[in-house]
């Protein structure tokens, strides 16, 4: 048996329950992969996991899921030629034979879990996934930056251009802009010349979303932007908004559409229900959808977004991998922009 280093957390509570320690190296079954961890992104879902707020979680687990890193050991069924590619990991292990995964749909499939709730986490030397839960990254793709291509670019792939099928022309409205999923999602909707108008509320957070290649940002601290987002498109409203906020700004994101606009639903801030007029969703004929996690295929395009350019990562602060405590304060104090990424012991 050999050991291999990972943090892990005691108990649910403060960031100080993460601690550095040693445990079994996972050993590759017939269709699985050992993968060395090169880098991994530290998700809101890993701090609200080890503070306790996601149902089903144990104690005790390797968080994270948002891994790039190496294969380092295959499974009798895989080929030995695959040992030392460079992969991303798909964050979710999912059952691939529902109709939905059949389908290439892996992010409906309802017999999945997110790899890090029980076990398998990215704060670890290595882990052990199914093989074709690993994507081959480009050559010469930075590490850390592949580590965002599952969770914060994917997520903002799936939303702009799986459902709201954004494309050359379209009119995008994006709220909350300067928060990790806005600053990708710019950049994404760049990628296919949409054109983009941001909303933020303070104007420090202004500057970085125009540096991300908004085209137009609109600074609303009282959450009022519709009047402005009518004045921007000469009356016409925009094709398609990607919400990221919901709370407080739903109502203002309908009033901003043009006719058949799609509104796409990401951010639950105030966990609860919010307000809506049905007679402005039905003489627009608004299409409300909601969006999560990426696909296979979003992945590697967010990869080939990475690679090309065409999205640069917005990568906040880079740690060690032993003091993942503090990207979690961090994270919880909202004092860094961008995402935390893990490289190096
Ligand atoms: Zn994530
Ligand atoms: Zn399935």
């Amino acid at each position: 048996m050999s050991l291999m280093k990972a943090v892990t957390f005691r108990d649910f509570g403060p960031p100080e329950m993460l601690q550095v320690t040693e445990v079994e190296r996972p050993e590759p079954g017939p269709a699985d992969v050992l993968v060395k961890i090169h880098a991994a992104g530290v998700c809101y879902h890993d701090v609200l996991s080890r503070a306790g707020k996601i149902p089903r979680d144990r104690p005790n687990q390797i968080l994270g899921h948002e891994i790039a890193g190496e294969i380092a050991a295959v499974g009798s069924d895989v080929t030995p030629e695959r040992i030392g590619e460079r992969v991303v990991i798909y964050q979710r292990l999912s059952c691939g034979a529902c109709r939905y995964c059949l389908d290439g749909r892996h992010d409906l499939c309802r017999n999945s879990r997110v790899l890090g709730e029980n076990g398998g986490g990215g704060y670890a030397e290595f882990t052990c996934v199914p093989a074709r839960n690993t994507i081959r990254m480009p050559d010469g793709l930075d590490m850390k930056a592949a580590a965002l291509a599952v969770c914060p670019v994917g997520t903002s792939v799936r939303a702009a251009l799986g459902v709201a099928k954004i494309g050359p022309g379209s009119v995008v409205l994006v709220t909350g802009a300067g928060g990790g999923l806005g600053l990708h999602q710019i950049q994404v909707a760049k990628s296919v010349n949409a054109s983009v108008i941001a909303v933020t509320s303070t104007e420090e957070k202004a500057e970085v979303v125009r540096r991300a290649g908004a085209d137009e940002v609109v600074v609303a601290p009282d959450l009022k932007f519709s009047r402005e987002v009518w004045r921007l498109t000469a009356k016409q409203g925009v094709d398609a908004v990607l919400e990221n906020v919901v709370t407080g700004t739903f109502g203002e994101s309908l009033r901003s559409t043009a006719q058949n606009a799609t509104v796409v639903v990401l951010g639950n801030i105030g966990t609860r229900p919010v307000e809506m007029d049905p007679g402005l969703v039905i003489v627009r004929r608004i299409r409300i959808a909601g969006s999560g996690n990426a696909t296979y295929s979003d992945v590697r395009r967010s990869l080939h977004l990475l690679a090309n350019g065409a999205v640069k990562p917005f990568i906040g602060e880079v740690l060690r991998f032993p003091d993942v405590a503090r990207g979690h304060a961090l994270m919880e104090a909202k004092s860094v922009v961008g995402r935390v990424v893990l490289n190096g012991w």
